[in-house]
């Protein structure tokens, strides 16, 4: 006898709602999409329990008609596409017609609606598939749905959801996500009765970066618009100040849908490269529009990730955009964007700055050509992917110090009389984290013998230092052990020696004992070498140290930022000071 049966729709719907919904806020997501699909101004949703206990979804949409709303909560049954050929094409959030019927049949839902032009609305109440309720009902127009006990009937997709701080703390993210995406649109959600989140709905995304993200952060988010062959991106991207140790506060929105894409995720990282210390992340906030034929949305049940038919493309133009808003703005002031067309230094000049005596090395002719950062108002960077070579952000005007602002700042002039403040204790790190590490890969790193240093530390510390100590003795820092949590260091690295003493180097061991893999510890070191060596911000630099201070920076590959990424540099365009004056 054969065995093969044909599925019943009950069945079929659970196994549509394991892919469609796989949690809490899964369902949020549907229900909010569908809602958008509605031409809803106002969406209000309310979860409790984490979403298991309920979710409540209410918009001021078109509505359903009476006749439809059984078939809505038929599997495929939808009003947004009639053939397949649509697919290519589809705007609309939902586009499959199983969110409503794979709900359905896990929970217990009760969808009540009405067209604004109707009289009466409808009610239908369904449990676990079965339609207990269904009539004439009184309501706002619009669509109610509530969603409760989700999973009370499949206890195998229960038991994998998480605690319910978990499933609202991704509910919560969905909205957010959800309403970054239409600003247009009024968001409420409340969470067990408290208010989470309220945006205005005035079309107005900054607005909603800062309902979301809340205002300390809002401030460090800066505007990128962008238009390329292939697609054009809108919205904003974060200062480096605002990176994390995640990419959470990253979103990105193809035609308003919002997906996750490790190929977008990647080129926005591009653009940072010389801005941000490792295993940071910006914030961003990205809309990439483009022709709906270029793109496949059809790729995951939930539709979180797409294809690109050309994704080296949609990755170059991408990168493009988000380099040219850095450029534009995060470097230097709002007030004062600057642009340089001019290339990086070649990376061993570096080397030849800066031995052990900071300032008083005599510094050699250099070839450079005369550069001088054009600003902004002056010559727009043109968006020619070509033009995209990332030294190309390094490029670092020749400037004259022409004074100095207590504590640490020197005013400097570039050729062009662009006006720049620089953080010298920045600054410094800069140059001396990159001619440290210049000596250490290069294998020439000067070594001295020092008095012995005893160091008597914690047993963690000591333990990091006990697995790191060939790690420290290739940086030139040979610790002996000397028993019981206690060590003797030998030998440093010359650059370091003035600046050594018992307190800095606990510092630094601990630091960098923390940090895993060889290289990771390499760059911590140097990094606090660097800080602990460099000018201090109350130290006075005589006009020559300024200026070998500024020369020597601009040798560095990536003079805009110290090596623990903080910028080391404000500049006023000349154009802009002119401006303010009224001059022009
Ligand atoms: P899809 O969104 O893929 O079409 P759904 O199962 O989510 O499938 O919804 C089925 C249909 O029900 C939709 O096509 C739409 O016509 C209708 N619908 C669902 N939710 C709403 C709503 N909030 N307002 C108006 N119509 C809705
Ligand atoms: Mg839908």
């Amino acid at each position: 006898m054969g065995k093969i049966v044909l599925l019943d729709d009950s069945t079929v719907n659970k196994i549509a709602a394991g892919e469609v919904v796989e949690r809490p806020a899964a369902v949020v997501k549907e229900l909010i999409e569908n809602a958008i699909d509605a031409g809803a101004a106002k969406i209000d949703i309310a979860v409790a329990g984490g979403g298991l206990a309920s979710i409540r979804v209410a918009d001021d949409g078109t509505g359903i008609a009476p006749e439809d709303v059984l078939l809505a909560l038929q599997r495929h049954a939808t009003s947004k596409i009639s053939e397949a050929s649509d697919l290519a094409t589809v705007l609309t959030l939902g586009f499959r017609g199983e969110a409503l019927p794979s709900i359905a049949s896990v929970s217990r839902l009760i969808l009540s609606t009405r067209q604004e032009s109707a009289l009466a609305g409808t009610l239908v109440e369904i449990h676990g598939g079965t339609i207990v309720r269904h009539g004439e009902h009184g309501c706002a127009a619009g669509t109610e749905v509530r969603v409760e006990d989700l999973f009370y009937n499949t206890p195998a997709r229960l038991k994998f959801t998480k605690s319910e701080g978990a499933e609202t703390a991704r509910i919560t993210d969905t909205v957010q996500r959800l309403a970054l995406a239409s600003p247009q649109i009024s968001f409420s959600l409340s969470v067990n009765d408290r208010n989470v989140l309220t945006t205005a709905g005035n079309t107005q995304l900054f607005d909603v970066i800062h309902q979301v993200y809340g205002r300390a952060n809002s401030r460090l988010f800066l505007p990128l618009k962008w238009q390329g062959p292939l697609l054009s991106v809108s919205g904003y991207i974060s200062q480096p100040a605002l990176a994390r140790a995640n990419r959470n506060m990253q979103s990105f929105f193809i035609n308003r849908r919002h997906i996750r894409s490790p190929l977008l995720s990647d080129a926005l990282q591009t653009a940072y490269q010389t801005l941000l210390p490792r295993n940071r992340f910006p914030a961003a906030v990205l809309f990439i529009e483009i022709d709906t034929t270029e793109v496949d949305i059809n790729v995951h049940p939930s539709k979180r990730e797409v294809r690109f038919s050309r994704e080296r493309d949609v990755y170059r133009q991408v990168l493009a955009a988000a380099k040219q808003s850095l450029q534009a703005s995060s470097l230097v002031t709002e007030l004062s964007p600057v642009y340089s067309a001019y290339p990086a230094r070649r990376q061993s000049e570096a080397a030849q700055f800066f031995p052990a005596k900071l300032f008083e090395h005599e510094q050699k002719q250099h070839a450079y050509h005369p550069v001088g950062g054009l600003s902004a108002s002056q010559e727009q960077p043109t968006p020619e992917l070509e033009n995209f070579d990332l030294k190309e952000k390094d490029a670092f005007p020749l400037l004259q110090p022409v004074g100095r602002l207590s504590d640490g700042y020197i005013l400097a002039q570039s050729e062009n009389k662009d006006f720049y403040i620089i953080d010298q204790h920045a600054a410094h790190e800069r140059i001396l984290f990159e001619m440290f590490r210049q000596d250490v890969e290069g294998g020439n790193l000067p070594v001295q013998s020092i008095i012995p240093l005893k160091l008597e530390l914690d047993a963690i510390t000591a333990g990091a230092l006990t697995a790191k100590q060939k790690i420290f003795a290739d940086l030139g820092l040979n610790f002996e052990v000397f028993g019981n949590n206690t060590f003797i260091l030998r030998t440093v690295p010359l650059f370091y020696r003035d600046f050594l003493s018992q307190d800095s180097i606990m510092e630094l061991v601990s630091a960098a004992g923390k940090e895993h893999d060889r290289a990771s510890v390499f760059e911590e070191t140097l990094k606090m070498m660097a800080c602990k060596s460099a000018a201090k911000a109350n130290d006075t630099l005589s006009g020559e140290e300024m200026a070998n201070l500024l020369k020597n920076l601009r040798s560095t590959h990536r003079p805009y930022t110290c090596p623990h990424g903080r910028p080391t540099v404000l500049v006023f365009t000349r154009a802009a000071v002119d401006s303010h004056f009224r001059r022009r």
